[in-house]
């Protein structure tokens, strides 16, 4: 059967370092935390490469939360990435990554993934985003994400898939760096120009903001007091703000705004430990209660 969404991006081993602690080769990968986080609201396939030295229980831990791995292919070896984080949890240094994974790396998604209604390009090459959507039929939102090494190496990749993308998730300095532009809303500006009719700016800490045409949507961060592990946040933010537009009966405005805020719920209790720990406890009812702060929180 199709899922509902489809992400493409990676699945990885991470070795994370915090002022707290540290954790080595822990499930992750940007398709990883965005399938758990949209898997709440509905059915996800994701589409990447696991090496042979891909732990199995991975493989059934994900399988638990229903999410479709007809699109893994078997290459030489899993990706690996290390990063370490200072007291600022938005300040990230990555220590080692092994993008040579996916050199050899050609997605092919199953025949059941073509026609699904939502894709995520979630973070890797922007080249093999444009492979994956020449294999996509008539979705009803494309949606992507990048990182500062695309715009650095890719850069006229990532400007051809922004053509393709109807919403773009960035963080902030991404946004900056990419549109060449301090200011963030027009940073924003110039990206909707480029492509996508929704660009989406995460702030970390200070919350996210909504450009499109018609729109103009602010939100806080939810005030979190334990930030162990930031790993995955940017994913899984991503993960519910499409998980909830493709639960929702249309995108519209006020859709896409309580989608906005779902992406922060999930976000913020995807921080609260290391990798997945903390959302492979989080129930539906969790989310719907700290979905209703947001509303007490916001209020004036
Ligand atoms: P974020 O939501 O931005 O914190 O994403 C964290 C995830 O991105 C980690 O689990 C990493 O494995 C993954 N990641 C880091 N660098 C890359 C890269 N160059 N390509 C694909 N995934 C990456």
């Amino acid at each position: 059967m199709k899922p509902d969404i489809v992400a493409v991006g990676s699945i990885a081993l991470d070795t994370i370092k915090t002022p707290h602690a540290e954790v080595e080769d822990i499930l992750g990968g940007s398709a990883v935390y965005f399938a758990w986080a949209a898997s709440y609201f509905a059915s996800v396939g994701i589409a990447g490469v696991i090496g042979p030295d891909f732990p199995q229980e991975h493989l059934k831990f994900l399988k638990r939360r229903s999410i479709n791995l007809d699109g893994l292919k078997l290459g030489d070896k899993t990706f690996r990435w290390s990063g370490k984080y200072g007291e600022n949890p938005d300040e990230r240094e990555t220590l080692s990554v092994c993008q040579d994974v996916f050199e050899n790396f050609d997605p092919e998604l199953p025949v059941e993934y073509r026609s699904s209604d939502y894709i995520f390009l979630a973070n890797i090459s922007p080249q093999l985003h444009l492979k994956v959507l020449t294999q996509v039929e008539e979705p009803k939102l494309v949606a992507g994400d990048t990182m500062n090494l695309w715009i650095e190496t890719e850069k006229s990749e990532l400007l051809k898939t922004l053509r393709r993308i109807n919403m773009m998730f960035l963080n902030e300095s991404e946004a900056r760096q990419l549109a060449n532009e301090s200011n963030l809303i027009k940073a924003a500006r110039f990206i909707l120009s480029s492509g996508p009719k929704t660009v989406i700016i995460k702030k970390g800490e200070n919350g996210a903001f909504v450009l499109g045409e018609d729109i103009l949507f602010s939100i806080p961060a939810y005030p979190q007091e334990t930030v162990r592990d930031p790993t995955g946040a940017g994913d899984s933010f991503a993960g519910g703000v499409i998980g909830f537009l493709a639960g929702a009966s249309k995108i519209n405005e006020e859709n896409l705004r309580k989608a906005v805020v779902m992406g922060s719920v999930i976000a913020s209790f995807c921080v609260e430990d290391f990798g997945l720990r903390r959302l492979e406890k989080v129930t539906k009812e969790d989310i719907d209660s700290r979905f209703e702060e947001f509303r007490h929180l916001t209020r004036f």
